[in-house]
């Protein structure tokens, strides 16, 4: 996707991305090192990125997962930033995320509310981290959402291929239930990606479309832009208005698994609203940076990535927009990173 486009760059250029016009944002204003990754966001007038896709699992649970993680060999996946959770939240901040969810999920019953009481507890510890919540098929699920909602939670996550049940499994119906009336979107795993053993026939957009059809009202961030059924989510995405797409994973630069089809990009750029920047850090196999930049293929101009980087799930999540903060972004790097 153009990596060395800009290669010849000078930092001055990438410093800068100039004032607000219609004009693409050039691919040299985008950072190529994670040391750029904070000043591309404030050259456009952001606070920072708000990022829907971050884990923050409990230690035990992260760790099993890294695990898996380092056997994979078809690719490897190396994981970029393996450290304690401190500083997985400082290296964030440092990036220039003044906000993320903290996405945890369970693969078998009795882990939703384990992993809960983990991400909440973060939440009300860590300003930069999103009140998140997941949950399972199986009893007391309604309880357990109930309490997550209140205790704030803006954000649920769902992982289907993990979890090895359907989007619209009529267990899930209170949790689903619940999200539709305090105006609470989910983050939805579902499709069959690399790095998850199996699973597949819990995945693609067949059973989002009929929890959809159930749950009309409905708010989903459909993650990874719905890899590998890129087609198929993007579609519902286009037809449904509660549905949105996440970044994760996909439009790197370089890219990390296919390579998204040029086609599709002037479709996910018209997505508007409706496509959230997210990372899937910290278990990914390249710096944060490459995430970042490999969105210059869309094309936006600065009020486009101001949308993407920040202000689209902001007002998803109930999250003040940088259109109304957009004046102290300037100066506001020192104070974001001493939080
Ligand atoms: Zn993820």
């Amino acid at each position: 996707m153009g990596a060395d486009a800009g290669a010849d760059a000078g930092a001055d250029a990438r410093a800068d991305a100039g004032a607000d016009t219609r004009e693409a944002v050039p691919l040299t204003a985008f950072p190529s090192t994670d040391d750029e990754v904070a000043a591309f966001a404030r050259s456009l007038g952001l606070p920072g990125y708000l990022d829907v896709h971050v884990h923050l699992l409990p230690e035990a649970l992260q760790q099993a997962v890294w695990r898996y993680f380092d056997g994979l060999d078809d690719p490897p996946w190396p994981v970029t930033y393996r450290a304690d959770e401190e500083a997985r939240l400082r290296a964030l901040r440092d990036l220039g995320v003044v906000a993320h969810t903290a996405l945890a999920y369970g693969h078998r019953p009795g882990v939703s509310a384990w992993c809960n009481e983990h991400t909440l507890a973060a939440a009300e510890a860590h300003a930069q981290v999103i009140p998140t919540f997941t949950f399972f098929p199986e009893d007391g699920v309604g309880a357990y959402v109930g309490d997550a909602l209140g205790r704030g939670g803006r954000i649920a996550k769902v992982h289907v291929q993990v979890g090895r049940f359907h989007p619209d499994d009529p267990r899930l119906d209170p949790a689903w239930g619940q999200l539709v009336d305090a105006g609470v979107p989910a983050l939805v795993h579902a499709g069959a990606g690399y790095g998850v053993d199996g699973g597949d026939q819990w995945c693609g957009p067949d059973g989002v479309r009929r929890l959809l059809r159930r749950f009309p009202d409905l708010r989903l961030v459909i993650a990874h832009l719905g890899a590998p059924d890129t087609r198929g989510f993007l579609a519902l995405a286009e037809d449904h208005p509660g549905v949105h797409l996440d970044t994760s994973m996909m439009l790197t630069d370089p890219p990390y698994l296919d390579a998204v089809d040029p086609d599709l990009l002037p479709r996910y750029a018209a997505l508007g609203a409706k496509l959230l920047f997210g990372s899937d850090f910290p278990t990914i196999p390249h710096p944060y940076a490459a995430q970042v930049r490999g969105l210059a293929a869309l094309g936006l101009d600065r009020a486009g990535l101001r949308g993407l980087f920040h202000d689209h799930a902001a007002r998803l999540l109930g999250l003040p927009a940088a259109d109304a903060t957009a004046e102290a972004g300037a100066g506001r790097g020192a104070a974001v990173s001493e939080r």
